[in-house]
């Protein structure tokens, strides 16, 4: 049997980096943006706000005609009318005060807002019980952001307040990356479609092949299932050449040892250059997976054992994800904090994914592992996270407080 070199996980996070780019970009419209990259920094076209903003509910006032008001000594000033939002506001002269709501205009010869709770009208005079400081429940004329300032950089992801931001500046259509399309096929021979009434003898169902498509979805991909190939080279080679040419990103799960009956390595040889560049990695569970550049396509193949093609799938599958889709940096992984509950052991030179159970206890969280042999997924089913154990470590003990990455 040939030997396997095995690369560790962050060398394969770098080789993604260093053999990718980001795909080409297109302009769409603010409202199908969100999930995307931008392709180019915006610089802010306007100031925002537009103009000085009152941040509370209360009367905008000239600052140094509250000083020293106190509940006991109120300061006394002229009520000179209220600020319609959405309209301008008269201007107002020292020992007035005007009426003004949360985001109305700030009038002029005013510079600051004190909380209708904190004072009380009477007639036509306002009586202010506390004082209040220059630019106090102000904001002023581009504090938020100046014109021409970046607005947000490129390789930012358009979320939620990414989305509104860009609205506020009335920004209507933007430059991202295209979303990629990835193009996966299940592998095995004794593989059946998954929702085939029955099973022959010796077969199973293709459970990779929908919750692949998820995973990648969830990471922001367009899926295209090529099927179940048989394990045979020809078919491997035919099919995935067709599906490479229309898709960015081709995935095979199965087939990834580099075995006698494994096609996966010898198709990515063939498919384009350079080839082949990861033949297993130092990774429990997941360590026959294969990545390559065919022509500057990423080619992932991930082993058959359904935990295994999930996890591998959600670390490198999203980085090269995160790479075509034009992300700069990569994201965070969140994490929560718990107290490990039994001794887990790992061989060192390894990154292990340890599958947990999250329990809320008295003393706070605690982190149960969840044993089983690797392949069975009723064991990724049952746990909320994993617990990752770097290569230097032979394990942790109970006791110990771990990170756990959720699993979504
Ligand atoms: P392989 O990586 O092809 O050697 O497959 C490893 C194990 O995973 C074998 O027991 C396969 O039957 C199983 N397997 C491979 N592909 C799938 C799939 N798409 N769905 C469920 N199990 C699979
Ligand atoms: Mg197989």
């Amino acid at each position: 049997m040939k030997l396997m070199r095995v690369t560790s996980p962050g060398d394969v996070l770098q080789i993604i980096n260093e053999q990718f780019r980001a795909l080409a970009d297109e302009t769409l419209p603010l409202e199908k943006a969100g999930g995307r990259y931008l392709a180019a920094t915006i610089t802010a076209p306007e100031d925002i706000p537009g103009f000085d903003r009152s941040t509370v509910d209360g009367y905008a006032l000239f600052s140094g005609d509250s000083f020293g008001a106190s509940e006991s000594m109120p300061a006394m000033l002229e009520f000179a009318g209220e600020v319609l939002m959405g309209k301008p506001a008269p201007p107002i002269n020292n020992g007035q005060c005007c009426l003004v709501h949360t985001g109305g205009m700030l009038p002029a010869g005013a510079d600051a807002v004190v909380m209708v709770e904190e004072t009380d009208l009477s007639g036509s005079l306002v009586q202010v019980f506390s004082q209040v400081a220059p630019a106090e429940n102000v904001i002023h004329r581009g504090e938020d952001l100046k014109m021409g300032d970046p607005a947000l950089l490129k390789g930012s992801k358009l979320r939620a307040p990414e989305i509104g931001l860009l609205a506020s500046l009335g920004i209507s259509s933007v430059r991202v990356h295209r979303r990629p399309v990835t193009g996966l096929f299940s592998s095995g021979d004794e593989l059946v479609d998954y929702n085939a009434a029955t099973l022959g003898p010796g077969r199973i169902r293709d459970s990779n092949a929908p919750a692949l498509q998820f995973l990648a979805e969830q990471l922001g991909t367009e899926v295209k299932h090529g099927g179940i190939l048989p394990d045979s080279f020809d078919s491997f080679l035919e099919k995935s050449r067709s599906m490479l040419g229309e898709t960015d990103l081709l995935v095979f799960s199965g087939g990834s040892s580099v075995g006698s009956r494994d096609f996966t390595a010898r198709t990515m040889q063939e498919l384009g250059k350079p080839g082949l560049l990861v033949e297993g990695v130092s990774i429990q569970p997941g360590k026959p997976t294969l990545l390559a550049n065919c022509g500057g396509k990423p080619v992932l193949g991930l082993p058959g054992h359904p935990v295994s093609a999930l996890n591998i799938f959600s670390i490198f599958g999203k980085a090269i994800i995160g790479r075509l889709a034009g992300q700069d940096k990569p994201g965070f992984e969140p994490t929560v904090k718990a107290v490990l509950t039994r001794n887990i052991s790992s061989k060192s030179g390894r990154t292990d994914y340890i599958r947990v159970r999250l329990e809320e206890s008295a003393e706070g969280l605690k982190a149960v592992p969840v044993f089983g042999r690797s392949g069975m997924l009723r064991t990724l089913a049952e746990a909320d996270g994993l617990i990752i154990v770097p290569p230097a470590r032979e394990g942790i003990s109970a006791g110990e407080t771990v990170e756990v990455r959720p699993w979504e």
